[in-house]
């Protein structure tokens, strides 16, 4: 059941809500992986988000004001408030728009779900899936040493992890198309289990038993680096929609 307005002359979202954002997704593909801004600084812009840590060491996501690292192997703890992050979209999450998933729901059925939810894809969301899940596919970066290699190369070896009847929250961001560079186009979701034990970066799902939660954005406030790094890193590669695809979707 969706909370939200059926009237479908209402095709904006009902409040003004805001995104933070620290750094590009093109910086990140560009290998600008120090952190400049910590946990604690980003617990202040929002209690839900994702993104990586200093030197990519690990995927980041944040549900009800906690923050959380998972590591290669797909083991998740809590994170320190003094880590560092080079890349992270945060918000205050507010489920205006809320519904039970369809079962069987899969990753590549998100957006689409998503358009069948929502006033209209011109602004941004926050997305929300808890409950349990036949089986949930993981990646997570891992920790490189400088000189940093570009992300597409940094990727490349990540092992893929499946949790099979697995509870938790799958969360992150869904984005307009005239983002892209700016942020990861489409769905970007992390996952981490009931237990906060286990996660990662989404490559698929399939849900068995869930609410989905979408928290419309119309506001980015974005926060770009103060690095030598950054200010050389090239932010418009010719093919960025394939160093998308290859380092995000991975299929
Ligand atoms: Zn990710």
């Amino acid at each position: 059941m969706s909370h939200y307005p059926t009237d479908s002359t209402q095709l904006a979202p009902v409040e003004r809500h805001s995104i933070f954002q620290n750094s590009l997704m093109t910086a990140l593909l560009d290998g600008i992986y120090d952190g400049d801004i910590t946990v604690s600084e980003l617990l202040g812009q929002g209690n839900f988000g994702i993104g990586t840590f200093d030197a990519l060491d690990g995927e980041m996501i944040i549900v009800d004001g906690q923050c959380y690292q998972v590591r290669g192997d797909g083991s998740a703890r809590p994170a320190r408030l003094d880590q560092c992050s080079p890349f992270t979209v945060v918000t205050n999450f507010v489920p205006r728009i809320s519904a039970h998933a369809p079962n069987d729901m899969s990753r590549s059925d998100l957006g689409d779900y998503i358009d069948s939810l929502q006033p209209s894809e011109n602004y941004m969301y926050a997305v929300r899936i808890s409950g349990q899940f036949h089986d949930v596919a993981v990646r997570t970066v891992t920790r490189q040493e400088k000189p940093y290699r570009p992300m597409v190369e940094a990727t490349a070896d990540d092992t893929e992890i499946h949790f099979d009847n697995v509870s938790g929250i799958i969360g992150g961001f869904r984005t307009p198309v005239y983002e892209k560079g700016i942020s990861v186009p489409g769905c970007h979701v992390h996952f981490i289990d009931d237990a906060r034990s286990r996660g990662g970066h989404v490559l698929d799902f399939r849900v068995k038993d869930a609410i989905i939660e979408l928290c419309p954005a119309t506001e980015l406030n974005l926060r770009l680096p103060l690095s030598s790094d950054f200010s050389r890193a090239d932010l418009a590669p010719e093919n960025l929609d394939e160093q998308i695809h290859t380092t995000e979707v991975k299929t």
